[in-house]
């Protein structure tokens, strides 16, 4: 047990002086006190198996050792700004996560946050298209900056107030909630038992969603296309996977209009997809500029933009860019650890395994009751989508959906919750994370859903 205020004292604490708006996501909040690589512990000793990691943030374990080393090691030697001295952290850093990243994105900035480094490229894509527009879906979520705010369009997350200016959102191609159905789970290993209602030919959804697309770019922003965003799935809106071949085709017809292509690996990157490093090569897309966050640090504030030579300059023209912390020599040293424990330890290739022997068997939850929708994602992200019915498709109400998350929890399971409705738990484990754990995560959420129904019967 770990020796600290009360919990009631906490709960106080929270009420007076901390941001109402500051998650607490149980109606009796977690007061997490310890963590280590998979596990979480509360302040009375309780285990949690984490899949959700602090938001899809812990990528290669919590406290991991080696991890910790390299931090302990760096806070005794120097702590410093990023910006007017070299600092070895930074320049080892660039060579190895630049090493990660096709020709030519070569071109490295470090800022603190998703948001930061997302504002960033929306200034480098404008810079260099000398448009204003940006384009995102609906259902992205690219951050909480003025400027990323305006291109965030999931649920509570669209800004009410004037923020940012020239962002349009378009329609996301959702498989399972648009209009079109489409697949794309063609190459997964889902398909086999998945009782697809789509289209058989995913490409003909795929062309729907396309012309809608056009649309978008035809009609609001026909003059001045800065950019494009797109998350390779997206994580907010409870892991939203688009039919095959969609971003491939949007990406050209953005190029064709001038825009660059943005890639937001905030939480689909550093392996988390298991096929590949980078959540954009599972599109078979390269992108003009890639921001990542998150996972880059395992919970260490940090995050990076990666470019070309041609774009970095174009925004050089513009302005002299400065972040005092961005890619401090603390950040540097833990971020190298993360790479090296990614390759050390073979995650990315336990995310590929294991993430999918677990989409495996959640799929098979898909079969066995009603209110799960759907079972999707690739990886170690995984989304399932509660629903009323599976005709209907309309989304299991919040407090029914909050019911299990919370017997989940108290079983000791820890998973996200997601979608404009908050209707899709996001599983999102460390990518550490074994078979035997998945077994027992599944069998938690199996009983919590088991205990739904029967308490629906009554
Ligand atoms: N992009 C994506 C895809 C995200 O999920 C998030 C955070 N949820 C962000 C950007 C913003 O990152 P941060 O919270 O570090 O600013």
């Amino acid at each position: 047990k770990y020796q600290s205020l009360p919990y009631r004292r906490v709960l106080e604490i929270y009420q007076q002086h901390l941001s109402p708006m500051q998650t607490a996501y149980f109606p009796q909040p977690l007061l997490l006190h310890q963590g280590h690589m998979e596990w979480l512990f509360d302040h009375e000793g309780n285990r949690y198996l984490d899949f959700f990691s602090g938001i899809v943030t812990i990528s290669v374990g919590h406290c991991h050792p080696k991890v910790n080393a390299a931090a302990g090691k760096q806070l005794g030697r120097l702590w410093h700004t990023s910006a007017v001295f070299f600092h070895p952290q930074i320049h080892e850093y660039a060579e190895k996560l630049s090493a990660l990243l096709p020709e030519p994105l070569k071109v490295i900035f470090l800022t603190n946050s998703g948001s930061e480094a997302n504002d960033l490229a929306m200034l480098m894509a404008r810079a260099h298209s000398k448009n204003t527009h940006i384009i995102s879906f609906r259902g992205a979520y690219h951050g909480s900056s003025p400027h990323t705010h305006d291109l965030s369009n999931v649920g509570p997350f669209k800004m009410t107030l004037p923020g940012g200016v020239g962002c349009q959102s378009t329609m996301c191609p959702d498989v399972f909630r648009g209009p079109w159905g489409g697949s794309h789970c063609r190459d997964s290993p889902v398909q086999t038992i998945r009782k697809c209602s789509c289209a058989p030919d995913c490409c003909q959804a795929k062309d729907q969603y396309i012309e809608q697309f056009k649309d978008t770019l035809n009609t609001s922003v026909a003059k001045s296309i800065a950019g494009f965003f797109a998350e390779p799935i997206q994580g907010v809106n409870g892991v939203v996977q688009y039919p095959k071949g969609f971003l491939k085709e949007a990406f050209e017809l953005v190029r064709e209009r001038g825009g660059v292509c943005i890639a937001d690996e905030v939480q689909t990157g550093f392996g988390r997809l298991g096929s590949h490093f980078w959540g954009f090569e599972t599109h078979g897309v390269l992108p003009d500029i890639v921001t990542m966050a998150k996972g880059i640090g395992n919970g260490f504030p940090m995050a990076a933009v990666v470019t070309t030579a041609e774009i970095a300059k174009s925004l050089a023209k513009c302005v002299l860019h400065f972040n005092t912390f961005g890619g401090n020599p603390m950040a540097c040293s833990i971020g190298s650890a993360v790479l090296e424990v990614i390759k050390e330890e073979n995650l990315q290739e336990n995310s590929r395994e294991v993430g999918t022997y677990m989409l495996l068997k959640f799929a098979k939850l898909r079969d066995e009751f009603e209110i799960i929708g759907d079972v999707r994602g690739k990886g170690l992200m995984i989304g399932i989508e509660m629903v009323k019915d599976k005709t209907s498709r309309q989304p299991l109400p919040r407090e029914e959906v909050n019911q299990i998350h919370e017997d989940c929890r108290h079983m000791g399971l820890l998973v996200g919750r997601g979608g404009v409705f908050s209707q899709t738990f996001r599983v999102v484990p460390p990518l550490c994370v074994t078979k035997p754990e998945v077994d027992f995560a599944v069998e938690v959420f199996r009983a919590a859903v088991i205990q739904h129904m029967e308490r629906r019967a009554k």
